[in-house]
């Protein structure tokens, strides 16, 4: 026998390369010329002499990790997740749990009827408390195949993954003698006998077999049946099915199923059966109900509720014995009236009323939301404790620098959002600040009013745009806007020439160049600033909260004020964004007309060229939206060259511009140019126009293939009409097969989506119509995942409970930022975990 080296540096050399292997991704790099399968595998055998417990978890780790070359990134983090979490614990010196004594394989008998009645004699013994929740399904289920399934389908891996699944139905388990003709209902009994018959016919493939049990509880008898289509000659091949209804007399079984009365004879079609263990008896009484929870095919009810109910029982002896630590503070839990989790998770499952499982829900969707909005509390504790900011001190306050920029008054809602950006800006406080504002408030207009503060204190600012085309359209409209008060901003994105860039970069790094206008490139590339003192990031939701931490990174934690183009829900900004201070635009300039929206087919095209020979014709100006080619960007500028070709011929007498993302930049900056000084009348266009393009003369855009667009950018995309006193329109043209009057059968999602769209001009109220159809993921992109995913938390229904676990995490950061208390214990942990997650969506 080999020595044994100091075990908890045993451990770690485990933990270190799985920690880095979640830092990354998951990608199954983090040791060179292995994968963390067969390198746990490795580690394992060299332990195969230790002392029983430790081979005992080094075994469990290889087993959770085996198949890891193969497995789906989200399972590969959950399952480095639940390791690192073991391996932690191991190295505290706490005990770890593993399921003891593996059950011996089943004996394969030839006639082995009641096989199923041996499950209890199975049963493993399971953890308890925290431990059990973060046991794989597969280890508590060895040889079943349910556990995979529910793996793969619905990414169900861990016993916690399974109790936050939520039923989406329960049936009342009743007495046969109350069972109503043709409804869905459950029983309890007891087997009297069965019987079955084989049917052979020519059109089928395979025999039918009809399978009866008789059944009788105190109420009366009842039979339970079951049909199946089977090839002969596999029959005890097969793994065991309810569906031959496999028990024996005498047998207590339980069955769920469809119920066809006539008179006494009470026929069960049978959907669920199965036969019960002693506690199982205990649980599933007539009177009571059980769940029914949204599964994948090949996997039966009882399976997953059997399971549920095991992991139920041994979670109240957890509670017991004071192994399983509720996140919750008690002080919190007592707060917001909150169950203790052992009691909701039983409620969850097997709710006495529709009362009790909403409180059950809501305990553990606050939960769920806790945990990110405690890193999201922690990081405004530490901007708020941050009182190194750039003080600005210009004797001109912001509504006066503004009055010398533009010859209107802000709205009412412009000059409260300045008093606030104001407020922040001139003090030590750092500022963290969300501008959220329909397209078309006027968030350009207070931008450039706090670049120009910032230039009167003396201090350099940066605004980004997500795009070039968007960086330069800001450049141009900035240089315009601060003109009078003599300041110059300096464009700086991956196009300018080398000799340019040089002159800005040295301007920077000496101060003489008051404002970048450029990409997010700028603030990446490690561009030096002499006296950064405010970051603008215009960022149409497209970036992360930690990489927008990235962005900050530079200068000496300047103030930062982020500007959205579309409104986000309110639960939305509460995930997403909710490390930010918010202000609202809710008020659009004086003037403006709600912009008319048309839909049409596009065999009607004759009427929306007439539309817009008649604007253009009093001296409007109009966008057309070429038809969408996805698969490529060279694919998209040939059909925007042809559409300006067909245009021309349509327009002869009107000039047709032409702006596609495959054009020179230069040639860009021409196209946009001559659009916005009227030289062409008709501009050609692809989505490169989506955001910020401001041409308040232009009043008609015309959408081809809106069918194809989301909510958001439609929206988006319409907000570049609307934009003066003129009154505007967005012509929706979608193919035939969407006509917009029809109004028969299904409506299928995108014709929803234009009526919903056609319908409403306001903008939130179009977020949350997104929001709801898309689902947060969809709607933020990826990178948001790990703030916006939850499995019972729902960020559509749910907004009340968000807010209050939002002021929740803000207490609790209050009292302890560092959540270094005995009873934060486990909130630190999970914490942690998610810290860790949302790390990899820094870069
Ligand atoms: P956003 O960026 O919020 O979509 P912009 O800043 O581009 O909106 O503003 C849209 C248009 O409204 C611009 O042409 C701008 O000059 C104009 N505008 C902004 N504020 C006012 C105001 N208070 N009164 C009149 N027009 C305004
Ligand atoms: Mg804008």
């Amino acid at each position: 026998m080999t020595t044994l080296p100091p075990m908890t540096g045993f451990w770690q050399q485990l933990r270190k390369p799985l920690e880095l292997e979640l830092t990354r991704g998951c990608p199954d790099t983090a040791i060179v010329g292995k994968s963390i399968g067969e390198y746990t595998r490795l580690w394992a055998e060299r332990l195969r002499d230790g002392r029983e417990e430790e081979t005992r978890l080094a075994l469990s780790l290889a087993r959770g990790l085996r198949d890891y070359a193969t497995m789906p990134v989200a399972e590969r983090r959950r399952r480095v997740i639940a390791a690192i979490d073991m391996l932690r614990r191991q190295e505290e010196g706490q005990r770890v749990q593993i399921p003891k004594n593996k059950p011996a394989p089943r004996k394969r008998a030839a006639t082995a009827a009641p096989r199923r009645n041996k499950a209890k004699d199975e049963v493993t013994a399971l953890p308890t408390g925290a431990e059990l929740l973060a046991t794989a399904l597969e280890e508590l289920a060895p040889r079943a195949a349910w556990p995979k399934l529910l793996a793969n389908k619905l990414g169900i891996y861990t016993a916690r993954d399974l109790l936050y699944h939520i039923p989406r139905d329960w049936i009342d388990i009743q007495l046969i003698a109350d069972l109503l003709d043709g409804s869905r209902a459950a029983i309890v009994a007891t087997v009297v006998s069965r019987e079955s018959s084989t049917l052979k016919a020519k059109q089928l493939p395979h025999p039918l077999h009809k399978y009866i049990l008789t059944a009788r509880d105190d109420s009366g008898e009842a039979w339970i049946t079951s049909i199946i289509m089977e090839p002969r000659q596999q029959r005890g091949k097969t793994s065991w099915s309810p569906a031959r209804l496999q028990f024996t007399p005498g047998q207590r079984v339980f069955a769920l199923g469809k119920v066809d009365r006539t008179g006494k004879i009470v026929d069960l079609h049978m959907e669920d059966i199965f036969g019960l263990t002693a506690a199982e008896e205990e649980e599933l009484r007539p009177g009571g109900r059980v769940p029914l929870y949204p599964l994948t095919q090949g996997v039966y009810q009882n399976q997953v509720h059997r399971m549920v109910l095991r992991l139920l029982n041994a979670l109240d002896s957890g509670v017991e014995a004071g192994a399983l630590a509720d996140p919750l503070p008690a002080d919190i839990r007592e707060q917001y009236a909150l169950q203790p989790l052992a009691q909701a998770l039983n409620e969850l499952h097997h709710p006495r009323d529709d009362l009790q499982h909403e409180q059950a829900r809501k305990r553990l969707a606050f939960e769920e939301f806790l945990t990110p909005q405690l890193i999201l509390a922690r990081r405004r504790w530490a901007f708020h404790h941050d009182q190194h900011a750039p003080v600005f001190h210009a004797h001109e306050h912001l509504p006066e620098l503004i009055g010398k920029l533009v010859p209107f008054a802000p709205t009412l809602a412009q000059l409260r959002v300045m008093a606030e950006i104001e407020e922040d800006l001139r003090r030590p406080r750092v500022m963290n600040r969300l501008l959220q504002g329909d397209v078309g408030s006027g968030k350009t207009l207070v931008a450039a009013g706090a670049l120009a503060l910032a230039a009167r204190s003396d201090f350099q600012a940066a605004i980004m745009a997500p795009t070039e085309i968007l960086a330069e359209q800001l450049f141009l409209v900035l240089s315009r806007l601060l003109k009078p008060l003599n300041i110059e901003p300096a464009l700086l994105t991956g196009s300018v020439t080398n000799a340019e860039r040089r002159t800005v970069l040295a301007g920077l790094a000496l101060g003489t160049i008051p404002i970048a206008v450029g990409t997010h490139a700028l603030i990446q590339e490690g561009v030096e600033f002499a006296n950064l003192g405010l970051v603008i990031i215009d960022e149409q939701h497209r970036f992360g909260v930690l990489q927008r931490a990235t962005l900050r990174g530079k200068g000496k934690t300047p103030n930062a004020l982020v500007m959205t183009a579309t409104p986000i829900p309110r639960t939305l900004s509460l995930t997403a964004y909710g490390d930010l201070d918010l202000s609202v635009l809710d008020e659009l300039p004086p003037g403006r007309h709600p912009v008319e929206t048309r839909w049409m087919s596009s065999h009607d095209m004759e009427e929306a060229y007439a539309y817009i020979r008649e604007q253009v014709a009093t001296g409007r100006q109009a966008y057309v939206l070429c038809p969408l080619v996805e698969e490529s960007e060279m694919l998209q500028a040939d059909a925007a060259v042809d559409m300006a070709a067909t245009l021309r011929q349509v327009f002869p007498q009107y000039t047709v511009g032409l702006l596609h993302g495959r054009l020179r930049p230069e040639e860009k900056d021409a196209a946009m140019e001559d659009f916005r000084a009227g030289k062409t009348q008709i501009l050609a266009c692809t989505t490169v126009i989506e955001v910020g393009v401001d041409v308040p003369n232009a009043t008609v855009m015309l959408i081809h293939n809106a069918e194809r667009f989301g909510l958001s950018q439609l929206h988006q995309l319409r907000g570049r009409v609307g934009r003066s006193e003129h009154q505007s329109a967005c012509l929706l043209v979608t193919h035939p097969r969407y006509n917009p009057d029809a109004i028969e059968g299904e409506e299928p999602p995108a014709r929803r989506r234009l009526r919903l769209f056609r319908e409403s001009q306001d903008g939130f109220q179009i977020a949350e119509a997104d929001l709801e159809l898309r689902g947060p993921g969809e709607y933020l992109g990826t990178r948001q995942s790990g703030l916006t995913d939850f499995s019972i938390g729902s960020l559509l229904r749910d907004g009340k409970y968000l807010e209050q676990a939002r002021k929740a995490a803000e207490t609790i950061i209050a009292e302890d930022p560092d959540l270094a208390a005995p009873h934060h214990a486990e909130l630190r942990r999970r914490v942690a975990i998610l810290a860790k997650q949302l790390e990899k969506f820094r870069e």
